[in-house]
């Protein structure tokens, strides 16, 4: 990794005239991914889809064992094809926080000191120099066993930004690494997978919670997912969805 970002080494300076997130304070990236696609498309203000296939009726909360915090490239989270705040329009536990190299979130430093929860990170172990970190799902169960609240450490990006955050945060060091086994194959219809294997987060969070015991909690998410996913792809030709999907139907029952 160190070859290939060698040249994006500043990538993350900051210019003086740059916006600030009003939650954190910190450094704002520039919208320019709302511009990218659609812009001229209204959308809806809850949940942020063309209002053509709204999202907002299929909202339902899960309760879930494991929590999930998603750990999120700035350049992320402002593109609507996002999938990882979907965990927390159904978890509602879910934590959410801004990956800046040069300035770690203190309310996640302070949640990874706290001995109720055992943070894991989920990242593959496909390099040598952190085999001594790789644990597998027993681990997860132990945790559970001791008493404490496992938590689902996902890198919110691309990949390449998913091996930056891991790579250049060294409070994740010291945290055991999970990786996803899985056979499943992504659905996401809204970006072109280098390969049918890469998941989006929404996806590897589902996997993790099904693994995991949270079978209800994943089952939710998974439908939620889905609907997501046809909306968006069915309002990009300007279709309406009707009549409903089954997961929408599913989750509409939930409601009720
Ligand atoms: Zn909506």
């Amino acid at each position: 990794m160190s070859v290939s970002e060698s040249g994006t080494h500043n990538a993350d300076a900051v210019s003086p005239n740059v916006e600030r997130d009003p939650v954190t304070g910190h450094p704002r990236p520039p919208r320019r991914e709302f511009k990218a696609r659609g812009s001229f498309v209204r959308r809806c203000e809850g949940c942020n889809l063309p209002e053509l296939n709204c999202l907002c009726p299929y909202q339902v909360k899960a309760e879930s064992h494991a929590q999930v915090w998603l750990l999120t490239h700035p350049l992320e989270h402002y593109k609507p094809t996002n999938t990882g705040r979907l965990i927390g329009d159904v978890l509602s536990q879910t934590q959410v926080f801004t990956w800046y190299r040069t300035a770690p979130d203190e309310q996640l430093l302070a949640l990874l000191d706290d001995p109720r929860y055992a943070p894991f990170v989920i990242f593959p172990d496909d390099q040598p120099d952190y085999t001594d970190r790789v644990v597998s799902l027993a681990a997860v169960s132990d945790a559970k066993q001791s008493g404490r609240i496992p938590v689902y450490i996902l890198l919110d990006g691309t990949w390449r930004q998913a091996r930056r955050i891991f790579r250049k945060s060294p409070y994740l060091d010291e945290l055991p690494v999970l990786p996803l086994r899985t056979e499943r194959e992504t659905r996401y219809r809204l970006r072109k997978p280098a390969s049918r294997a890469h998941l989006c987060t929404a996806e590897v969070a589902i996997e993790l919670l099904r693994q995991g015991g949270d079978t209800s909690a994943a089952a939710v998410l998974d439908d939620y997912f889905e609907v997501f996913n046809d909306s968006y792809a069915a309002s990009r030709s300007y279709h309406k969805i009707d009549p409903p999907t089954a997961a929408m139907q599913r989750l509409a029952a939930c409601r009720t």
